[in-house]
């Protein structure tokens, strides 16, 4: 299958003081591609995420987005932020703003819409994503899960041409995490291209196009999930999937 890259990470080589916690890490995710990334904690999958949206710096290497190097400062670092959109495990919504003034505010400040263009995106939005009733409400009215597919919302606000998902459901109550990972679904079958840090592996399973398993700092497999989960290689990949399957 050749698709056209839409991320790139060549020979991407990070410290953090004497640790190495990306280690020639080699990655392209493809226009609509689902990549899920998985391994144990501390193997570096979050400082991957923050590094291909630049809240990490990298010591050597290069990070491609659409055949662009990542943007070092400034304007153009705003714009990489809207493109590629991050989704945490901590949601991150501003406690002070409305659900509707969360997923909006982006969108004026870095897109540069008009409020009632931006709020009638917003709208839309919460829409797909089942919220619109809660638009007037705070943060701290929601439900986790809730709070989850607004901070998704506010992400697909910017028209990003891609997402990155960091651990989107660790955080929640287990009977939560479905009404996430559907959107996530829904997502992928759209033609999203998302990475996405998860030990969901149903997810992975039935959404994902490649599965990346990482073990201290380094990419070990880069394979489909048919091929990673019926037959990983190697013994690190065995190990872990021993213990959480
Ligand atoms: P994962 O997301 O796979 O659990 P991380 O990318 O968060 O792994 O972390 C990889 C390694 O880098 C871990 O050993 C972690 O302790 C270390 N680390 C992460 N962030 C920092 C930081 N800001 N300063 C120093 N060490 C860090
Ligand atoms: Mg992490």
């Amino acid at each position: 299958m050749a698709v056209d890259p839409l991320i790139e990470l060549r020979d991407v080589n990070k410290y953090f003081g004497e640790l190495h916690v990306l280690q020639d890490i080699n990655l392209t995710v493809g226009k609509g591609e689902v990549v899920v990334v998985i391994g144990p904690s501390g193997s570096g999958k979050s400082t991957l995420c923050r590094a291909i949206n630049r809240l990490e710096t990298i010591r050597s290497g290069e990070i491609k987005l659409d055949g662009k190097l990542l943007p070092e400062e400034g304007k153009d670092l705003a714009m990489l932020r809207a493109e590629v959109g991050m989704v945490f495990q901590a949601f991150n919504l501003f406690a002070h703003k409305t659900v509707l003034q969360n997923v909006s505010l982006g969108q004026v400040k870095v897109r540069g819409r008009k409020k009632a263009d931006a709020d009638k995106r917003s709208l839309e939005l919460l829409d797909r994503v089942g919220l619109v009733s809660q638009a007037p409400k705070y943060p701290a009215q929601l439900s986790g899960g809730q709070q989850q597919r607004v901070a998704i919302a506010r992400a697909l606000a910017m028209d990003p041409k891609a997402l990155l998902f960091d651990e989107p459901t660790s955080a929640l109550d287990p009977e939560m995490i479905n009404e996430v990972l559907e959107v996530m679904q829904q997502l992928a079958r759209e033609g999203m291209t998302m990475v996405v840090v998860t030990h969901e592996m149903g997810f992975a399973r039935s959404a994902a196009n490649r599965v990346v398993f990482m073990s201290d700092g380094r990419i070990v497999e880069d394979r489909t999930p048919e091929e990673f989960f019926t037959n990983p290689r190697s013994d690190r990949a065995k190990d872990f999937l021993s213990k959480i399957l």
